[in-house]
């Protein structure tokens, strides 16, 4: 840095003209924040919302492996925040079927679509949307706004470093020494938050010691648009449905396999999937690189501080064997957003602790069963000493003929 752009940053960091005022900030413009900066439009509120990457990965974000299951509440969401009309139907994939397999066993326990949802007829168990057509749908939505600002203002390529709450207010510094200071500041900063950290607030954390592969292929024989969801011993393999004859496979492993997976080339790691799967997929190609997620689940113990609340992974980084971390995270959307809404459209203090707290117990009551239950399942299913296999298999048979046990899973997955 020159001594001119030094004594520059210096006056700036100096200067009462870097503070910027507003009600709420939200730190991250993943789905979930820029979700949340759409929830509060046509409000009272004046948003700022805060990104650490450049603006077109932001614009434009690039496939990152990713094929998210969403649930049809999840889709009802979408489309009240307009995002759903920015994802082409052919990018929307249906899952008619979901089926979990133990070990070798060729038995299944098999998921139907059910007739219909909360009353409404569906045509699918649930959906399945690129992680980055997800992000991309979530800035679309924006976009007018960001270009003709009535509400919301945003910064891109810019970390918060530093933040600070006390009673009156929510202040975030940004690295390139703006502050903004508003009523409320929102962590949506991913599982790994620091926003959570930096506000002090404990969380549950399971680093699993395991890491999913994904990428996707293209096989010669239909997938029945069927998830498949195998534990195999020392491994799992999902099988996710984009089509008939394209699947994204997403296998997990132990830390130790990572290095020897990905130094497979495409024909190497076609011939495993295809033992793995004894040939049931036909001949399958490899279409795109790998791309890999360490696992570690994240529970904050309390999603909301003195003026500050978490949302999405900043509040529940879940496994994704199950499927639910964007769903939860939406919800968390949901919950919140009303909330604020109201409480800024009666004139009230939309950082009132009842208010916040009145958050944190209807998220959490949902989020904490997910969480626990999910990673009982994960250690369970990947538990391979002969009396855990034998509880494995019997688990699977037993919710396959107790149907209210049947009944509440494809509730979970469908929302
Ligand atoms: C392999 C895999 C499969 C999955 N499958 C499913 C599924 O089927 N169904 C489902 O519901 N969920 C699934 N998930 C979970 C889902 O991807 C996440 O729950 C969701 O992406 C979380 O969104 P988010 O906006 O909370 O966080 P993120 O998408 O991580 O966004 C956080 C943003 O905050 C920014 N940021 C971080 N720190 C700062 C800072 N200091 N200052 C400014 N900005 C900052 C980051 O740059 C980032 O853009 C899956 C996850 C994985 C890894």
């Amino acid at each position: 840095m020159t001594e001119q752009q030094h004594q520059s940053q210096t006056q700036a960091k100096k200067s009462p003209d870097n503070i910027q005022y507003t009600d709420v900030i939200i730190v991250g413009a993943g789905p979930i924040g820029l979700s949340m900066a759409r929830m509060l439009s046509g409000g009272e509120l004046k948003v700022h919302i805060v990104e650490g990457q450049p603006e077109d990965t932001i614009t434009n974000p690039a496939f990152d492996g990713r094929e998210i299951a969403i649930t049809h509440r999840t889709k009802e969401m979408m489309l009240n925040l307009d995002q759903w009309r920015h994802i082409e139907p052919e990018n929307v994939h249906l899952l008619k079927r979901a089926e979990v397999y133990d070990g070798n066993s060729p038995f299944a326990l098999g998921f139907d679509k059910p007739d219909s949802v909360r009353g409404k007829p569906i045509e699918t168990l649930g959906y399945l949307l690129a992680n980055h057509r997800i992000r991309k749908a979530a800035y679309d939505a924006l976009k007018n706004e960001i270009a003709n600002p009535t509400y919301l203002t945003t910064h891109f390529g810019k970390r918060v470093n530093a933040v600070n709450t006390n009673d009156e207010i929510a202040e975030v510094s940004l690295e390139d020494g703006t502050i903004i200071r508003g009523k409320l500041v929102l962590a949506a900063d991913s599982r790994v938050s620091f926003m959570r950290k930096a506000l002090g607030i404990s969380a549950d954390m399971h680093d699993f010691g395991r890491t999913v592969l994904v990428f996707g292929t293209t096989h010669t024989q239909s997938n029945q648009q069927t998830a498949h969801e195998g534990f195999y011993y020392g491994k799992t393999l999902a099988v996710l449905p984009l089509g008939e004859y394209k699947s994204s496979m997403v296998i997990t492993v132990d830390n130790s396999q990572v290095a020897r997976i990905k130094a497979m080339n495409k024909e190497e790691l076609a011939c495993e999937m295809n033992n793995w799967l004894n040939g049931r997929l036909g001949e399958i190609t490899v279409t795109s690189d790998i791309h890999s997620y360490p696992l570690l689940g994240v529970h904050a113990d309390k999603f909301y501080g003195n003026r500050c609340a978490l949302i999405g992974d900043a509040a529940v980084g879940m496994h994704p064997v199950t499927a639910h971390g964007y769903n939860l995270g939406m919800e968390s959307v949901a919950i919140l957003g009303k909330l604020l809404i109201q409480a800024a459209q009666k004139g009230e203090d939309i950082a009132n602790p009842r208010l916040l707290a009145r958050y944190h117990v209807t998220h959490s009551t949902k989020t904490k069963a997910m969480y626990h239950g999910t990673n009982a399942i994960v250690k369970l299913y990947t538990d391979e000493r002969p009396p855990a296999r034998f509880v494995r298999r019997a688990g699977l048979r037993l919710s396959n003929s107790f149907a209210p046990v049947k009944r509440l899973i494809t509730a979970q997955l469908t929302g």
